[in-house]
Order: C-alpha cells, then structure tokens, then sequence
C-alpha cells in the first residue's frame, strides 16, 4: 500500500492533505475453529494486509466517505446515522459512527478515503479490518480515548447491528490488537489473551480454495444449534456446564451415551479442538514447529469428518501441502464450505511451496491458486509514511 498516493487521492477528492492516516489489519485464525462460540479458545494472528484510512475533520457535521476499491461515495448526518437498506460497504462505516454516538463520544463531521490490501470476501476479515480502522481515525480526529478491546467491541457491535451479520468478537479483536510476529491465544469466554511468539523462520501462507458456497449461513446456524443441543443434554449429567468448553474430551467420552448419533461428532469436534488449540499454542511457544503443524493436520481431519464443514477442494488444498517443500502443516480455516486453507511454511522454502501447490491445484480443479504470505502483524495504529 503507498501511502503517498493514498494522501495524494485525498488531497485530489477533498482539496487539502489529511490531518492522519491510519491502518487496521485483516486475520487469519491457526487453530481453534468453531470453537468461539462454544466458550473455547482460538489463535490468530493479524496479517500484514490492512485497510487504511485517511482523514480530516470539516468544520460541519457531515461524513463523507469514499472507498477507493468500490469507487463510491457515502454521505450522512452524524446527528442522524441510519442504516442504508442495501447490503451496503458504507454500512460498515455507518454503524461504527452511530457506535461512537450511542457511546456519548464526541463526533464531529470529517472527510475519510478508504484504500486496502485485505482481499474482499475470502475470510481474512476485511470487514473488521475496515470498522476498526474507521473506528480509530474517528477516534484521533474527536480526540477521545478507547482501549483497544473497547474500540473491537465498538466494531462488531457495527457489524452485528448495522451489517446484521452475527460475527464473534475474534475478528475486530485481531484488527485491533494484534501484535508483531505474534498470535493471540484468546480465551473467548472472558477475552483474556496471552502473546504466543512466532518463530522468525516461519510464514504463514494462505491459500483461497476460490469455492463459495451459499450453504454457509445455514450450515453455519446447524452447527451453532447442534452444540446448545448437546449442551443441553449433558447438563443432565455435569449440571455445572454452560458451554462445550466446560468438558474434556475424556468428560465426553464418559456421556457420549447421552448424545444422540448426529450430534455426538459435533460435540468431539468442538471439545477436542479446543483441547488442541491450547496443546498447539504450548507447541509454538516452544518452538515445536513440528508438533505445531502436526495439530493442524488434526484440526482439518476434525472439521471434515466430524464437524463435517469442509469441501473437496480445501481437504485436496492441505492433502497437497501435506507433501509440498517446507510445510509443517495446514488446514482449512474460517467457517467453510469453502474459503481458505492456512498453512504454516519453512521461511526459506516458501518460493518451492508456493511453485509446488499453484499449479498441482490448478491441473486438479481447473482453479487458479494465488497463496499469500503473511506474517503476523501490528493490530490498528497509525500509518508511517516511510
Ligand atoms: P471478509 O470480512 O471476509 O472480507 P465480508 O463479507 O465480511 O468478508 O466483508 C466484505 C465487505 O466489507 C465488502 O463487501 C464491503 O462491503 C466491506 N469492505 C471491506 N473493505 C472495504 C473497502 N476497502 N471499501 C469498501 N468496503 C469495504
Ligand atoms: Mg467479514
């Protein structure tokens, strides 16, 4: 992302410089998936691809807003904010304003100009990358002061509400408050989190299946019903649990009786990777790549046979990483039916990686395959003009 040409486009469209500019990253989650709604732990990090927003205050009380990928312009009221009632981009922006508002913060009309890197709807979370980010200009432009789980809060507040989309917390927290070349083991339960180092001679590279299936909200709804189920019928049992995170996997396998057959693999899914997602950040804080990828394996075998969310293309994505240079392990990650594998690769042998998968997974499913490599980045902050 070029900074000057992103002042330069402001100065062109609004007729001065910005006051500041200011970038939040997308995420991709390492392990622990499904397991945010169940009380239980995950561990992402934040990429090295982020929105950014320039800025200035007006001395009215307009916002006016222009996305540079979209080539659009929003303008609204901030005594007034409103939902548009299209699935519109400027909803995002929209709900994080009345956010700040419904707070009782200051909010004072301001020209923004949004631009990115974070690719659009492949699940590397451009939406919350998008809400922080115009979270915090407008919070430097009004001169108030939020803590960063505070302003994640604000963000998928402006999601849930404005955009209707009923995401966890994970996402905003990750824009908000990642940390260079670190992942974040976050407790979803109280959002506790610890640091966990990543070893410099590691990358994580993703790669996008380019498969979509509208199935997502459903399925996605299946699942999240299948665990309140089984919660529900082991409280006869372990009266004292609330969620799936509150049992071993050995509890389970104990009750397992109580579960009826379509819903017990759900159940295993969930408190076996949450198991793993703690053992896994143990791993990585030793170093133990290995161990570390190995339980990555085991995650997708998990989320394909038991929690039965993966498709073809993903399980043929890590079963050719799987036996690419320099992987220690991969899997899918997101929700899916679709979208992307994250993989973890030996820094000097990305290059034979990337050559390696592109063109076996492109002669097997006719898709193109374009892997990005990340490293763990910086949560929301201002951007340098270097
Ligand atoms: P993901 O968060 O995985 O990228 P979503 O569907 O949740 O996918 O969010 C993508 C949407 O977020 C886009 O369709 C758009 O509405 C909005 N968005 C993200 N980045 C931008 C941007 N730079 N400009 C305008 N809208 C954006
Ligand atoms: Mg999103």
């Amino acid at each position: 992302m070029n900074i000057h040409a992103l002042r330069d486009a402001f100065q062109e469209r609004y007729g001065v410089t910005p006051r500041l500019i200011v970038r939040a990253p997308g995420r991709v989650n390492l392990i622990g998936e499904h397991t945010d709604y169940n009380d239980g732990f995950v561990l992402p990090i934040a990429i090295d691809r982020a929105t950014f927003v320039a800025g200035r205050l007006r001395d009215d009380r307009t916002i006016r807003v222009y996305s540079a990928q979209f080539d659009l312009e929003d303008q609204f009221d901030v005594d007034t904010i409103e939902r548009l009632p299209d699935a519109s981009w400027a909803n995002y922006v929209r709900g994080v304003a009345r956010g700040i508002q419904a707070r009782d913060l200051p909010l004072a009309g301001a020209d923004l100009l949004i631009d990115g890197n974070v690719p659009l709807g492949s699940g590397l979370s451009s939406s919350a990358s998008l809400e922080v980010a115009v979270g915090y200009a407008l919070q430097l432009l009004n001169n108030f002061n939020l803590l960063g789980e505070e302003l994640a809060l604000l963000a998928q507040g402006a999601e849930n509400s404005f955009v209707g989309m009923q995401c966890g917390i994970m996402d905003q927290f990750m824009a908000a408050l990642g940390q260079f070349d670190h992942a974040l083991l976050l407790d979803c339960r109280d959002l506790s989190y610890r640091t966990i180092p990543i070893p410099p001679a590691v990358r994580i590279v993703i790669c996008d299946s380019g498969v979509r299936h509208s199935l997502v909200g459903s399925e996605y709804n299946d699942r999240r019903a299948a665990c309140t189920e089984a919660v529900r019928l082991l409280k006869a049992r372990l009266p004292k649990i609330t969620a799936l995170r509150d049992l071993s996997p050995a509890d389970l396998e104990r009750h397992a009786a109580v579960l009826p057959a379509d819903i017990l693999p759900r159940a295993q899914h969930v408190v076996t990777e949450i198991e793993r997602t703690q053992i896994a950040a143990q791993a990585l804080e030793q170093g133990d790549l290995a161990r570390f990828g190995s339980l990555m394996y085991d995650s997708h075998a998990s989320l394909r046979d038991n929690y039965e969310v993966s498709v073809p293309e993903l399980d043929l994505l890590v079963e050719l990483a799987r036996s690419a240079p320099g992987c220690y392990g991969a899997r899918m990650t997101g929700g899916g039916f679709g979208g992307s594998t994250v993989n973890l690769v030996a820094a000097d042998q990305v290059d034979a990686f990337v050559a390696a998968i592109g063109p076996a997974y492109q002669r097997q499913t006719g898709r193109q395959l374009d892997p990005l490599v990340c490293r763990a980045s910086d949560g929301v902050g201002r951007a340098s003009i270097k």
